[in-house]
């Protein structure tokens, strides 16, 4: 089986708060968000033998708790439900970032107790299709089959799926100047996922987007939200949920 490979940090404690992973990065992804800054691995493919991944995680055994699936989008990834065997097999619990464009691949990981923690996408309200379609690439880029009401069907489902087993759920919104993540904006995620998550203990973190790297070129000049307004707009989304951080390359993680 062949694994469509873009890189790996061995150990990361960045992907997964409170723990020590290694990282795995996968090439593809069926959306294409404007401000995406893994872009470089959305088109060519690089496919690697199923046992190179595996030597990378084995080689991360002795000093790592965790992996983290993430991309690129790993759950597009064939290889992804024995990877995640694999990782278990090995003592190692499992991340896995997600866009939420595949549920019925979360719910098998689920089910086969593959999967430790999510990390979703929230790119913009669920609930307001037109302005998920704007920040997922849809209309602007080909690649992007799914329309916007199939890409927010299939993220509220992905979401169900992990809000209704017990098992911590973190979903993430990343936010640029002008594109996406004005105040309004965020209240809006936020009062979604209040009024959609029973899992009170769910995480939301706002991550500061980096225009300079993004796959639209005229967002690339874009002025970086400074950590003051990232804290501005976690101190909103706290009117609506307990647990929100924000994620910066200043002060890194910050617990609102
Ligand atoms: S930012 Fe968007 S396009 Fe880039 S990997 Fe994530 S979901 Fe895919």
């Amino acid at each position: 089986m062949k694994v469509n490979y873009a890189d790996a940090v061995s150990l990361s404690t960045l992907d997964w708060r409170g723990k020590a992973a290694i990282t795995i990065f996968f090439r593809g992804c069926p959306l294409r968000c404007p401000y995406c800054q893994n872009h470089p691995y959305l088109e060519e493919p690089d496919l690697v033998e199923f046992d190179f991944v595996k030597e990378r995680i084995k080689k991360s055994r002795n000093f790592v708790s965790a992996v983290v699936f993430s991309g690129g989008e790993p759950l597009m990834q064939a290889a992804i439900l024995p990877l995640a065997e694999f990782a278990k097999e090995f003592g190692l619990l499992v991340g896995i970032h997600t866009n939420g464009c595949y549920p019925e691949i979360e719910q098998e990981l689920i089910k086969r107790k593959l999967v430790d923690k999510f990390f979703i996408d929230v790119k913009a309200p669920p609930d307001d299709p037109e302005l998920y379609g704007k920040v997922t690439g849809w209309k602007k880029y080909k690649t992007v089959k799914k329309t916007p009401r199939e890409i927010t069907t299939a993220v509220i489902e992905s979401i169900e799926i992990a809000d209704s087993c017990s098992m911590e759920l973190e979903l993430r919104t990343t936010v640029i100047r002008d594109f996406i993540g004005s105040k309004e904006e965020i209240s809006s995620i936020s009062a979604w996922i209040l009024g959609h998550v029973k899992n009170k203990e769910v995480i939301y973190v706002l991550q500061q987007g980096i225009p300079e790297y993004s796959l639209q070129e005229n967002l690339r000049k874009t002025r970086i939200l400074e950590r003051e307004e990232l804290y501005y707009l976690g101190k909103i989304a706290n009117k609506f949920l307990k647990n929100v951080r924000i994620r910066t390359i200043e002060a890194g993680e910050e617990i609102i």
